[in-house]
């Protein structure tokens, strides 16, 4: 059974933050030093995690992605992967993370049955990564993309473009990519979430950023077959692929097919929603499967979500989504905590 919603798009991927959490403070995402914190009784234990997961992939869901906050900093990330990848109908399962811990779990997860990374990564410059992630840690997160790709993992690499600080450096950032055997994914600053810093002037639009490595790398060529996915493809001349996520001038929602699920077991439809919708409380109060997979196909089958685009007709009286004391207000609407 395959839910639809209202503009007939169909429910095939989550994303399931496990721990809103992290060991970096990213500019774009956790601004602050300090947080208020999901209180960890709300947080869904591993087997309430995989029972609801169970619950999506009846109802269509193929491809899993664990995030956060930082997922490996989720005490039994492996046990998750092992609930998860034993489930009927999970054709990919996907991890994103800053990779700081990945030497530490990337065989266990590898064992456990994880197919794939994706590493967040804005710097090459240690000093640049400590001003953008508010810690010095670039050698931990280059020792975990080594990891990830010692152990066979196939590794996207994703970084977040930001006018005046990072974009000089696109050109490295795939030279890099490629000897790594990585796609490189360029993603357009979004004034979601934690992004109390967003101004329309910060952000490097996809066509900047195609016009930036067509100076530095030749002719691009489109792929196109992109599907629901967020990246549009592009390849140079000698076969090196690369990704952008235009999620702020040139939105995709028209073919996303994403829910996300907060480590409190709270559904989202949409990265912009303001509200979500509580799964922890049925299922802790002893709703079967059946009744569960009824209500999610229920609340899919409402959905008219178009966060992005409705931002984008904002225009130039686009300012961030929440402020900072809306954000202390209800951590629900942290990116996070709903997963980026
Ligand atoms: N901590 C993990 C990591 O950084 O990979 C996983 C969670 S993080 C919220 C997931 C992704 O969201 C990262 O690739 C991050 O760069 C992206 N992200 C966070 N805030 C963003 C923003 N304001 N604009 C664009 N991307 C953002
Ligand atoms: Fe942490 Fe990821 Fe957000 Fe950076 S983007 S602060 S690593 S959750
Ligand atoms: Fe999907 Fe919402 Fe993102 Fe649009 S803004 S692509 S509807 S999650």
């Amino acid at each position: 059974m395959t839910a639809r919603d209202r503009h007939q798009r169909p429910l095939r991927s989550l994303r399931i933050s496990v721990t809103d959490r992290c060991n970096l403070r990213c500019g774009y995402c956790m601004p602050e030093e300090d947080y208020v914190w999901l209180p960890r009784s709300d947080i869904l234990d591993l087997e309430e995690v995989a029972r609801l997961a169970r619950v999506f992939a009846g109802l269509g869901v193929r491809r899993f992605r664990l995030t956060g906050g930082e997922p490996l900093l989720r005490r039994n990330l492996v046990e998750l992967v092992r609930l998860l990848r034993a489930i009927e109908g999970v054709e990919d399962l996907a991890l994103t993370t800053n990779a700081i811990l990945l030497p530490r779990f990337g065989e266990d997860l590898r064992a456990a049955g994880l197919d794939r990374i994706t590493v967040s990564l804005d710097s090459l410059d240690p000093e640049r990564f400590a001003r953008l992630s508010g810690r010095p840690r670039l050698d931990e997160t280059l020792a975990g993309i080594e990891a990830a790709r010692e152990l066979g993992f196939p590794v996207k690499l994703n970084t977040v473009v930001l006018a005046g600080q990072n974009e000089d450096e696109l050109p490295a950032l795939l030279d890099f990519a490629r000897a790594q055997g990585a796609e490189l994914r360029l993603i357009e600053y979004m004034d979601v979430g934690g992004a109390t810093r967003w101004s329309s002037d910060a952000v490097v639009s996809r066509a900047d950023v195609l016009r930036r490595l067509e100076a530095s790398h030749g002719a691009i060529r489109e792929l196109g077959g992109r599907g629901s996915a967020p990246a549009e493809r592009f390849a140079l001349s000698d076969g090196t692929v690369f990704g952008v996520i235009a999620s702020t001038t040139q939105p995709f929602c028209g073919a996303c097919d994403r829910a996300r699920l907060t480590a409190d077991g709270r559904l989202f439809l949409c990265l912009y929603a303001r509200e979500g919708h509580d799964l922890r409380a049925p299922l802790r109060a002893g709703e079967g499967d059946a009744q569960l997979s009824q209500r999610v196909a229920t609340i899919w089958g409402e959905r008219l979500d178009r966060g992005a685009e409705e931002r984008r007709a904002l225009a130039t009286r686009r300012r961030p989504l929440a402020l900072a004391g809306e954000l202390r207000a209800d951590p629900h609407l942290e990116m996070h905590t709903r997963g980026g």
